[in-house]
């Protein structure tokens, strides 16, 4: 039966020829994410790339169209190779951006991992163009470090106790087999009958002997097969394989200035290289620095301070309930130090003398002082239980931390340290949920500190975006502007 077409709608025909071909362009809103990466990328000196291109064999994709599909599927969350070149073949932004170029997706691949060590150069140019555009002002820098997943499964990480109980599993299993064999053929055979399962029982143990080796050689207590670089670290999602990244934001417009990934779960020793690499992608000095407990230690403080940066850095007990409570009658604080002598004098008047030096959670280093005699104290069992005698840590500085906690008490303070939260954390969740990177693609410190170094771009793009459109600046123009 024949359907009547209804009359007054507007014509549709999917093959219609056009007299004038489309532009692309003018399919694509003004203030979309892919022309800011378009004007950002034509205004990048890209001779870092340029000159690795080969003058032989087939003529490569321009570098210039491959980083903008790169840069805009980050920025756009697809981290896959896959999934960047079925956008580029059917996304209009995408296909824009490649010129109706079809890169597949070992291509893409290959790219991006050919120029890693490039991506670095190309983050700091794009910090000078946010610098160019007034959104960084290094006012107040703050530092954090959030952990991402590697590519690699938990499953696949040993340790020596592991190794060892899969090693007496898979020769528990060969004995067995074997007597099974003898009991069968007679203990005359050669074995020749099962080569498959003993060959991958053999190849099984020879590669656990090998991680344990590794483990032996680099002194480490767990390692994943996949990605040896990788360490378990504490995440929102539990105990991972995990990397941690550094990261430190300018408040303006919260751009990312620096970066680094790590294999520590532990970030004191991170603070310094990455006010370094603050002020060397930005060529100025940090004037306000603030960070969570994490990065303190006298060390820092001290290093900060006479590099002339008003840092605001709490120590790890400056917010704990302890503190802000009356002081018990035996708490620290009612221990007198006695300098001259080196000793604490305890409420009873006793000495508690210097027993030894600890260094504690990778930070500071504590000196220990003892008393011995509790035993014999009416306040033994409320003081202390131990045998031993009580004991109190001092911290080698505690100075520096005792100046910085009047410091963060203080109304400007308080004003300042409060703001730390609004400049760094919202970053760590634009990139997780906005932009939907939770783990990395590639594999190794090397090239996952690459990889996440393409993340910050993607981020700070979002934020140029973002930036000239509130601002109503005309990017391409003002990057011109000398
Ligand atoms: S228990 Fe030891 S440290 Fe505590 S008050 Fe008595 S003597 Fe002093």
């Amino acid at each position: 039966m024949k359907v009547l077409e209804p009359e007054n709608v507007r014509p549709y025909c999917q093959n219609q020829s056009f007299l004038f071909p489309p532009n692309l362009r003018d399919m694509i809103v003004d203030d979309d994410l892919c022309i800011v990466v378009d004007d950002v990328v034509n205004s990048l000196d890209l001779s870092c790339i340029y000159k690795k291109v080969s003058s032989e064999g087939n003529l490569p994709y321009h570098p210039k169209m491959m980083l903008k599909v790169l840069f805009y599927a980050y920025a756009s969350g697809i981290f896959s190779s896959r999934k960047i070149a079925k956008a580029v073949r059917e996304n209009v932004t995408f296909i824009y951006l490649a010129a109706w170029q079809q890169p597949n997706f070992r291509t893409i691949n290959n790219f991006r991992k050919n120029n890693l060590k490039e991506l670095g150069d190309l983050f700091v140019q794009i910090v000078h163009i946010c610098q160019k555009l007034k959104m960084i002002k290094l006012g107040h820098i703050s530092i954090d470090s959030s952990r991402f997943q590697a590519n690699a499964a938990d499953r696949r990480t040993y340790d020596r106790k592991r190794i060892d109980r899969e090693m007496k599993r898979l020769l528990d299993q060969a004995e067995k087999e074997d007597q099974e064999e003898d009991a069968l053929f007679g203990s005359d055979k050669t074995g020749d009958e099962l080569p498959k399962e003993i060959r991958k029982r053999k190849h099984r143990i020879e590669k656990l002997k090998k991680i344990r080796k590794q483990l032996d050689e680099e002194g480490k207590e767990k390692l994943n097969s996949t990605d040896p670089d990788a360490v378990f670290m504490k995440t929102t999602a539990g105990i991972k394989t995990a990397y941690n990244a550094q990261t430190a934001v300018d408040e303006n417009a919260q751009v990312i200035v620096a970066t680094e990934v790590t294999n520590k779960s532990y970030d004191v020793d991170d603070l310094l290289p990455i006010v370094d690499q603050t002020e060397e992608n930005t060529d100025s000095r940090i004037n306000i620095l603030s960070t969570d407990s994490g990065y303190s230690s006298a060390d820092n403080l001290e290093k900060l301070e006479s590099r002339e940066i008003d840092a605001y850095i709490p120590d790890d007990q400056y917010q704990s309930k302890t503190r802000r409570k009356k002081v018990p009658p035996f708490n620290k604080d009612n221990f007198i130090y006695d300098e001259s002598r080196d000793v604490f004098i305890c409420p009873e008047g006793q000495q508690l003398k210097f027993v030894c030096p600890q260094r504690r959670n990778h930070k500071d280093t504590y000196l220990i002082y003892q008393c011995s005699e509790c035993i014999e104290c009416q306040y033994f069992g409320q003081c202390t239980s131990s045998k031993k005698g009580r004991t109190i840590h001092r911290r080698a500085l505690d100075e520096k931390i005792k100046q910085m906690r009047l410091k963060l008490d203080s109304e400007s303070g308080k004003a300042i340290y409060a703001k730390r939260k609004v400049i760094i954390e919202p970053v760590f969740g634009q990139i997780k949920a906005a932009m939907g990177f939770t783990g990395f693609m590639l594999r190794g410190l090397k090239k996952v500190n690459s990889e996440f170094k393409l993340v910050a771009i993607a981020h700070n793009l979002r934020k140029i975006s973002k930036y000239v459109y509130k601002e109503s600046i005309d990017l391409s123009l003002k990057i011109a502007e000398g």
